[in-house]
């Protein structure tokens, strides 16, 4: 029997790493379309985007947005474009500002937790905001797990008709002082989805030198799963990642270890049924 195919996810440029970390984290609107679309070529079905201002700091511009979405339609055709509206691009609802453009997925973090240095904060009242902006723009959410907690209140949100579309959850594993990338812990979280949610699709993603772990993982126990140097700008200790679509080729060879075929774009709209496809 075939595998059920396994979709990649490229995590192109987060609110973090700079150039001075990484000279290939693309921080502008063209670099970060080549490299999107390097990614694509090597696997990636799904972009997750962050923004940046010319000091590569990080934005939540709508009108950058709206210019990488604009770049990404027209040179990476089909692929899934996911914006983040997480919280260190911005303050409240200006998180939420580019959901009006329609992407076919904004990241969505459901609770709070620490950040090695701060507290990242996701208040009720703007997460319910957001998710009904989504709801209204017809934008499919990934949840970002950064704990147990964040899971199970997305399943509750789920089963109350807050979220559009189906449920898909990305268990962020790694962050200093937040979730550990530890495989009982991930093999628990794996369970609970398929006891509590057994009709929605789950990703993981590793940070920092976990990337490629929580891949190989994630892959094995048939869920989907994210690499890119928003989250680890490493191949390994002594060398730094030449690309995005490096880390996504990685991902790739482990999916033909396990026997996953890699999701198409085409194939990903469908197994996470978001808008415009018939679920
Ligand atoms: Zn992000």
């Amino acid at each position: 029997m075939t595998q059920k195919p396994c979709i990649l996810c490229c995590a192109i440029t987060g609110s973090v790493a700079t150039k001075a970390d990484n000279p290939a984290v693309p921080t502008s609107i063209q670099e970060q379309i080549e490299s999107s679309h390097a990614a694509v070529e090597a696997g990636a079905s799904i972009i997750h985007a962050h923004v940046r201002n010319d000091d590569q700091s990080p934005s939540s511009d709508p009108v950058k947005f709206a210019a990488l979405k604009a770049g990404l339609e027209n040179h990476c055709p089909g692929v899934i474009i996911q914006l983040s509206t997480g919280g260190r691009s911005g303050a409240g609802q200006a998180r939420g500002g580019m959901l009006s453009l329609m992407p076919d997925m904004a990241s969505l973090s459901v609770g709070s937790n620490n950040f090695p240095t701060r507290v990242y904060e996701n208040p009720p009242e703007l997460v319910d905001w957001l998710a009904s902006e989504m709801k209204t723009y017809e934008v499919s959410p990934e949840i970002e797990a950064f704990d147990l907690s964040h899971i199970l209140h997305a399943i509750d949100k789920h089963q109350k008709g807050q979220l559009f579309g189906n449920l898909y959850v990305q268990f962020v594993m790694g962050v200093k002082n937040a979730m550990p990338a530890d495989k009982t812990v991930f093999d628990f979280y794996v369970a609970l989805m398929a006891a509590r949610a057994p009709k929605a699709e789950w990703c993981a993603a590793g940070i920092g030198a976990n990337q490629l772990l929580v891949n190989e993982w994630a892959i094995a126990a048939g869920g989907h799963t994210r690499a890119g140097l928003e989250d680890n700008v490493r191949l390994d200790r002594k060398t730094l990642a030449p690309s995005n679509a490096a880390l996504i080729a990685r991902a790739a060879e482990l999916c033909q270890k396990y026997d996953r075929p890699v999701a198409t774009p085409a194939q990903a709209r469908q197994i996470l049924g978001l808008r415009g496809q018939s679920i």
